[in-house]
């Protein structure tokens, strides 16, 4: 395998990136992922935080004890994966973490990997979705995303700028893939805007190192209060209106039926925590 480390976006051609290596290392010695060419972005994607705007390539270590970022944003990654792997692992890489489904991750054959069913519906489902799971039961584990979702952060790639929320799609029968990220498209910054106020809550099997059973990040501006969610859809999931009756749209399935009951908890604790 060949390793590039390219120091300009103008060298970039082709290959698959690689920055903190958290998530590509052992997707690669499982097998779920191949590469001929590994592309280091360390030298090409910016790191740091300044007027809102933040490199994609600051690690969560540095966003955790940020201040200037929105206090849900600092939750949230103060909340995620460890401190080894938040000292390695990078904003950007987080955002595009692929799903912690162990049928998927166990290679089964299932709609992700472009079969024509869903191993986790038909089995083991207790950490899946309550939302937009038709064909894909899996449940986003971005802690960070459902808080950017919130904030309304906006993505700068390599090729434009556009809401952090369509990043994200749900798979199709021709598509299956769960980001809208073109080939070759490298995430650069993603602009946060200044929330009044803004939370972070999440429900774990343990109260450390644990993906979100459920996540919730509340975010109030003048226009109102915003609410997303991790850990209950395919992708990070907005909801439509700050309130737990907005989960009278979710889908849980046999397994995923006590994630409502926990995100209506978080939900109507999130909303009051920030005022709304
Ligand atoms: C055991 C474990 C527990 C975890 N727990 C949590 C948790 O509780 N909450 C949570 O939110 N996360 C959790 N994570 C995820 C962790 O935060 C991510 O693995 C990490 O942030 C990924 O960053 P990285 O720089 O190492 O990504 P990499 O492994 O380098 O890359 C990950 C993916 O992103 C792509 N990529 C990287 N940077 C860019 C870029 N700038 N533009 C375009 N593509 C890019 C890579 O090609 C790859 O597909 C956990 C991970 C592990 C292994
Ligand atoms: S939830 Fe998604 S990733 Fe998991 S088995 Fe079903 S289709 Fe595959």
């Amino acid at each position: 395998m060949e390793l590039l480390r390219p120091s300009s976006v103008g060298e970039l051609d082709g290959g698959v990136f690689v920055h903190g290596g958290t998530e590509v290392v052992p997707l690669l010695n499982d097998g779920l992922l191949s590469a001929e060419t590994l592309v280091d972005v360390r030298g090409v994607v910016p790191r740091g935080v300044q007027d809102g705007v933040i490199g994609a390539g600051t690690t969560l270590a540095e966003l955790e004890v940020e201040p200037s970022i929105p206090q849900a944003l600092r939750e949230a990654t103060a909340l995620a994966a460890s401190p080894q792997l938040r000292a390695m692992g990078t904003l950007g890489g987080n955002l595009l973490q692929a799903t912690r489904c162990w049928y998927w991750r166990l290679k089964f054959p299932c709609y992700l990997h472009g079969g024509d069913m869903c191993h986790a519906k038909a089995g083991q489902h207790r950490e899946h979705a309550i939302f937009g799971n038709e064909r894909c039961a899996s449940a986003h584990p971005s802690d960070l995303a459902a808080a950017l979702l919130a904030l309304g952060a906006e993505v700068r790639t390599t090729d434009r700028t556009f809401p952090l929320a369509e990043l994200y799609r749900l798979p199709t029968d021709d598509d299956r893939d769960v980001t809208a990220l073109q080939p070759g498209e490298l995430i650069l910054e993603l602009e946060v805007p200044r929330p009044e106020a803004s939370v972070y809550l999440k429900a774990m099997e343990r109260r450390k190192w644990s993906f979100a059973i459920v996540g919730v990040a509340a975010a109030r501006f003048a226009d109102g209060v915003r609410v997303a969610l991790a850990g209950v859809a395919p992708t990070p999931w907005a909801l439509p209106h700050p309130s737990a009756d907005a989960l009278e749209q979710a889908t849980p399935l046999p397994g995923t039926a006590y994630k409502v009951d926990i995100a209506r908890a978080l939900i109507t604790r999130a909303v009051a925590a920030v005022g709304g």
